[in-house]
């Protein structure tokens, strides 16, 4: 096995040209509320026009904008037309010198070209006063505006948000086609490690990585299966491996950093792993391996993410995830970077492009960051405050408090 040792941009690049190349697991049927945070796998199409009807905006008064010219108009007030009123009272005509009152959401009725808002007007008896004029088509969505019957409202490979819920509701999907949660085997080593259920020893810890990347693998429409702890010794290791190679994604934590008992390398060469990478110039998480495993044909990629519970879950959105999107069927998404101006100096070493845990604040107009203050990559409480991560570059040492920086939000 050589080393690979990839810069951050390489390392994404490959991972992101290996996604590409994946083919997603079968679509299923699922009852719309189970399809939220899984990839779609078919199109949702419009069955009707959208809106169905010419739609007001507005409560007030659909009217012809040609009789809003001269202020303030009297306008005869013929009718009412409210949300989800029966044709038989949405059918008629506003014709000159007159208005009809109208709420939001209803029908605008024939001859009328616009809405006049209830706040620009006045009411005595039967006649509307109106005190603004409107142009033609204020107010109202015009049917089909938004979408025609028959026109794709959502593509294949959008992840199902709320808003896209909101899209099958509307066109009558109790059930949609998505692709299924890939499996993603979790298998954590180290011979400190003890379960969330025990007590640990005076120089043990509890195995939190398993736990941690379950959560974002449900997250990001995978299903988590965690193995048992593997020790740092060969066999084990080689049996829990193996089990591991049957899921559609593998991610091991521990064991790929440069220790004696650091096994999980050699033992995954000795299967005749094919690497992509085995480490990238980043913090946390410069150990990183990433490869694929062959078994009877069949391959399996799998990720070596390093035991510092920040470096795991760092690894994990900026390398497993399009991996993850990809066997779910999603459409590749880049990563969510932002800007923000910086609370405070920051200063670090060049040669690795640094993701540290921070905190972004301040107002709509001004988005501010700051560093949490950390013990480094296996603070857990550090990474349990931050909301975003600070991006340092690296060829930069020192950022000053009001400069811009980037900021990956977390996903
Ligand atoms: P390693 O990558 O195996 O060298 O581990 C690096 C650090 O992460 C060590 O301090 C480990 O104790 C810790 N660590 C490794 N695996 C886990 C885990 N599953 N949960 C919590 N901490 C871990
Ligand atoms: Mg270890």
């Amino acid at each position: 096995m050589t080393n690979t040792i990839a810069s951050f941009l390489e390392a994404r690049q490959q991972v992101e040209d290996y996604a590409s190349s994946l083919t997603p697991t079968d679509p299923q049927m699922v009852s719309l509320l189970d399809a939220a945070g899984l990839a779609l796998a078919e199109d949702l199409g419009a069955d009707r026009d959208f809106p169905p009807f010419p739609r007001s905006t507005r409560d007030g008064f659909a009217v012809r904008s040609s009789e809003t010219k001269n202020l303030p108009a009297q306008l005869r007030v013929v009718a009412e037309i409210r949300a989800g009123a029966a044709t038989a009272e949405t059918d008629i005509r506003v014709n000159a010198g007159e208005a009809v009152e109208i709420m939001t959401g209803a029908p605008v009725p024939a001859g009328a070209d616009a809405v006049v808002m209830v706040e620009h007007t006045g009411r005595n008896g039967d006649t509307a006063t109106v005190q603004r004029s409107v142009s033609a088509g204020e107010n109202i969505v015009a049917a089909g505006s938004e979408a025609r019957a028959g026109d794709i409202m959502v593509a294949r490979g959008r992840r199902v948000n709320h808003a896209i819920v909101a899209v099958a509701a509307a066109i009558g999907r109790p059930e949609v086609a998505v692709h299924r949660r890939p499996r993603v085997a979790i298998l954590a080593t180290g011979d400190e490690l003890v379960d969330i259920n025990l007590r640990p020893g005076p120089n043990e810890i509890r195995n939190s990585n398993s736990y941690s990347l379950a959560a974002q693998v449900h997250a990001a429409g995978g299903e988590p299966l965690i193995l048992p702890v593997s020790r740092d010794q060969a066999d084990e290791l080689a049996l829990l491996l193996r089990k591991g190679m049957e899921a559609d994604l593998l991610l091991v934590t521990g064991g790929v950093s440069m220790g004696k008992y650091d096994l999980v390398e050699q033992v995954l060469a000795s299967f005749e792993a094919k690497f992509f990478f085995t480490g990238a110039l980043i913090q946390p998480g410069k150990p990183v391996v990433f490869g694929e495993l062959h078994n009877n044909g069949d391959s399996t990629p799998f990720f070596g993410l390093p035991g510092n519970p920040v470096s795991t879950m760092v690894t994990f959105q900026l390398f497993v995830r399009p991996v993850l999107d990809a066997l779910a069927g999603a459409a590749p998404q880049p990563l969510p970077f932002a800007q923000a101006v910086l609370k405070k100096d920051v200063t670090s070493k060049t040669g690795l492009t640094r993701f540290l845990p921070a905190k972004l604040s301040g107002a709509v107009d001004n988005p501010e960051v700051e560093l949490i203050r950390w013990q480094g990559s296996g603070d857990l409480m550090a990474a349990s405050q931050a909301n975003c991560y600070i991006v340092v570059p690296p060829e930069r040492e020192q950022f000053r408090a009001g400069e811009s920086i980037t900021i990956l939000m977390l996903t």
